[in-house]
């Protein structure tokens, strides 16, 4: 084999043969050597020899034949083992942009498909790095156009991109700057998008380093000073949980975690905090063979090191968008230090590092694959069923066709005028992507342009649409906006908001409602300085004869016109007259009704027209205070009636009781209880065995209690006592009140 290499680098012109190409080479061809077939590698070699005669002399502004810069991103494609024409594409990606080889030429000689990944790598090599603002909408459309045909032209242009980062520094300082900014606005978040991890975790760092080098040499230099303390502490954490884990009988691999100065220094601002107060600078790694044992290792961790609460996170059962799959736990590490540690299986490992690209590496590798994909989504158990059910005869392009029609088509990719990427679920409208950019945004939405040209905001969004959503500070969201959303983030948005409205409407209904209805009260009871809190009880119970749930509720329904005032009232007086009907012993009807009046003597006054008081419910034996009103004569009150407060004193009129009589009168009270079954028939037995009958009932559970509102009829305050006392004797009663 070492031969065979040898002999592709006596192919290549002469001028060629120096030191950095040769050990580029080799460095490819050990990768693909450990998982593709000899003759996919020799394929690889004649396109490692076409490429070099076709660049020819031309240099890297390193110094280096340009061959070099090829094969280091075919080499960094070989790295995530993908398959041989992808590596083809990536040796021969500049030979139409940069030399005389034609379309049609690379096309008869290396098949159609390299040359349509080689076509679609350089279009999108031609992005112009100055004014990246300006194109940068136009060339990204066009990028995530052909990605949606075949995602491969993504993995070799960040290839391309990894490389290029990795020789920059041959660069003017202001060019540097260009591509480092448009790496880190653009191609590390495709990466991180396709679940890549380690090149954009690369291209960060890279970048980074470009754009601000005292900010990175800081970062790096104090890492390093910490390192010796910091390798100690994992180092120990690494002992403890491997004899630990060898105990339990849990085949487990420990690592550190690489450094990624980028990801520290953003937190850093982000957070505002220092080094020093950042948790994940101890991090461990326990790659397991099972899912199962993921969460073993997690109860062992946890039983270890204390867990610090709000630091934990299972994307596991939750997977992130773009696949990453792992348990994160921070914990009191042996120093006392915090310390993250993150549990995954090699497959979820793999895919966390390699993206997309691991599903290419599983199927390649078919049988040596372990662990399970369960938890993740429908669309990627549909990659696994893919990865299983071909034989080791399938066409990758297949596999590729069906990634592409099954995961990719899911989301569309569209952009803000100002080039700013916003993906969003396939079938997307325009008003999923004005609540994509901002909640304000589609709160205001009033119409939208795609491409240049109204469009109906049913619309169905495509790939790299232009997307400008026309806002009005008096726009506002229209409930058919639900039909109209795809995503289900987005009706949520909308349905906030109209729950936000509904819930203010509903006030200004409730108030107008008691506006009314105290209005309505005023009238029928002029100066009397009755509330609609003194009607409660019996509007409740007009409520429940209407069928509406509580006096809000009613309220409501008189806010909104659905029922009048008069006819509230109406049934709340003829409710009054049944109870004081019901109030007269059965025997004594006629008699009790006529004679209830002089149930109270008002002092030096015989003969006037004296009535109980509803709102308060007195009985003999109250302390009680009359109120004189203009056309009902006097109402007595408890002396403690809130209703009494309001009126002036010139009103009030004092009045004790008269002789007992052979009626009983309505007492109202509310008992707290704890929720429990059988308390309601307790309530009723209670009263009953103590001679007290029931008029009404009601209760109201909240949470874990229940109200009840008993109105009662009694002979004397006395009598009430008596079947307080017995109701206090119930189990699970809290509090015993009067109304
Ligand atoms: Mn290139």
């Amino acid at each position: 084999m070492r031969a065979l290499m040898e002999s592709y680098i006596g192919r290549i012109p002469q001028d060629q043969r120096v030191a950095s190409v040769r050990r580029a080479w080799q460095e490819l061809w050990w990768r693909t050597s450990r998982y593709l077939q000899k003759d996919d590698i020799m394929q690889m070699g004649e396109a490692f020899v076409y490429a070099a005669e076709s660049h020819g002399a031309q240099k890297r502004h390193n110094d280096d034949p340009f061959i070099v810069h090829t094969l280091g991103a075919a080499s960094a494609l070989s790295d995530m083992q993908l398959d041989v024409q992808t590596l083809i594409a990536a040796l021969l990606h500049d030979v139409i942009e940069d030399t005389d080889i034609t379309p049609d030429a690379l096309g008869a000689r290396f098949g159609n498909d390299v040359l349509t990944l080689v076509d679609g790598v350089t279009k999108l090599g031609r992005l112009p790095f100055k004014n990246v603002e300006e194109y940068q909408a136009e060339n990204l459309r066009k990028m995530f156009l052909v990605m949606a045909k075949d995602i491969r032209v993504v993995l070799i242009k960040l290839a391309d991109r990894l490389h290029n980062m990795s020789t920059i520094t041959g660069h003017k300082r202001e060019k540097q700057i260009s591509i480092a900014n448009e790496t880190l606005e653009i191609y590390a978040p495709l990466a991180h998008r396709l679940g890549i991890y380690h090149i954009k975790r690369e291209l960060e760092d890279m970048s980074f380093k470009v754009i601000d080098p005292e900010a990175y040499y800081d970062i790096r230099r104090r890492m390093r000073k910490k390192l010796p303390e910091s390798e100690l502490v994992i180092k120990k954490g690494m002992e403890i949980l491997r004899e630990k884990l060898a105990e339990e009988g849990v085949h487990a691999d420990i690592l550190g975690r690489p450094k990624h100065y980028y990801s520290i220094y953003e937190k850093m601002n982000r957070k505002n905090l220092s080094l020093d107060q950042i948790y994940d600078l101890l991090a461990l790694r326990v790659i397991v063979g099972s899912l199962a044992e993921c969460y073993q290792v997690l109860g062992i961790v946890h039983t270890l090191w204390k867990p610090i609460p709000g630091q934990f996170d299972d994307y596991i059962a939750n997977p992130k968008g773009n696949m990453y799959q792992s348990l994160h736990s921070t914990v009191v590490g042996p120093e006392g230090d915090p310390l993250e540690i993150q549990i995954r299986t090699w497959e979820m490992h793999s895919i966390a590092e390699y993206g997309i690209a691991a599903h290419w590496q599983y199927k390649e590798k078919k049988g040596k694959s372990h662990g399970t994909m369960s938890g993740l989504d429908k669309k990627l158990a549909w990659i696994r069923q893919a990865l299983e059910g071909q034989g080791e005869s399938a066409e990758p392009a297949e596999f590729l066709d069906n990634l592409k029609t099954d995961v990719l088509t899911t989301e569309v990719f569209v952009f803000t005028p100002q080039g700013k990427v916003i993906s969003a679920p396939n079938g997307s409208t325009p008003i999923d992507f004005a609540y994509a950019v901002h909640t304000e945004i589609g709160h205001k939405c009033v119409g939208s342009m795609v491409n240049g040209r109204i469009v109906p905001m049913d619309y169905t969004l495509q790939n790299g649409d232009i997307v400008r959503i026309l806002t009005s500070p008096q726009g506002k969201p229209s409930r058919d906006w639900l039909k109209i959303a795809k995503a289900n983030r987005t009706r949520n948005k909308i349905r906030s908001y109209f729950r936000q409205i509904d819930r203010a409407e509903r006030g200004d209904k409730i108030d107008r409602g008691r506006e009314l209805l105290d209005h309505e009260i005023q009238r029928r009871y002029p100066n009397e300085g009755r509330t609609i809190d003194s009607f409660t009880h019996l509007l409740s119970r007009v409520a429940s004869d209407l069928g509406i749930n509580g006096v809000e509720d009613l309220l409501v329904s008189i806010g909104s016109a659905h029922h009048t005032t008069s006819g509230v009232m109406s049934r709340a007086e003829s409710l009054m007259a049944r109870d004081d009907e019901a109030a007269a012993s059965p025997k004594a009807a006629a008699k009790a009704v006529k004679e209830s009046d002089s149930a109270v003597v008002v002092e030096g006054a015989d003969g006037v027209l004296v009535s109980l008081s509803l709102c308060c419910c007195p009985v003999p034996g109250d302390k009680v205070t009359g109120c004189v009103t203009q056309s009902r004569g006097i109402t007595v009150h408890r002396y403690d009636c809130p209703n009494l407060e309001k009126m002036s004193d010139d009103r009030k009129v004092a009045v004790t009781w008269g002789r007992m009589k052979e009626i009983r009168y309505t007492a109202r009270i509310r008992v707290e209880a704890n929720d429990r079954v059988g308390v309601f028939a307790d309530l009723g037995a209670a009263i009953g065995q103590t001679d007290g009958s029931i008029v009404n009932i009601r209760g109201t559970v909240n949470g874990v209690r229940t109200r009840f509102v008993i109105e009662m009829l009694v002979w004397d305050l006395e009598h009430l006592y008596r079947i307080i006392a017995r109701i206090n004797l119930i189990k699970g009663i809290i509090e015993i009140m009067r109304a």
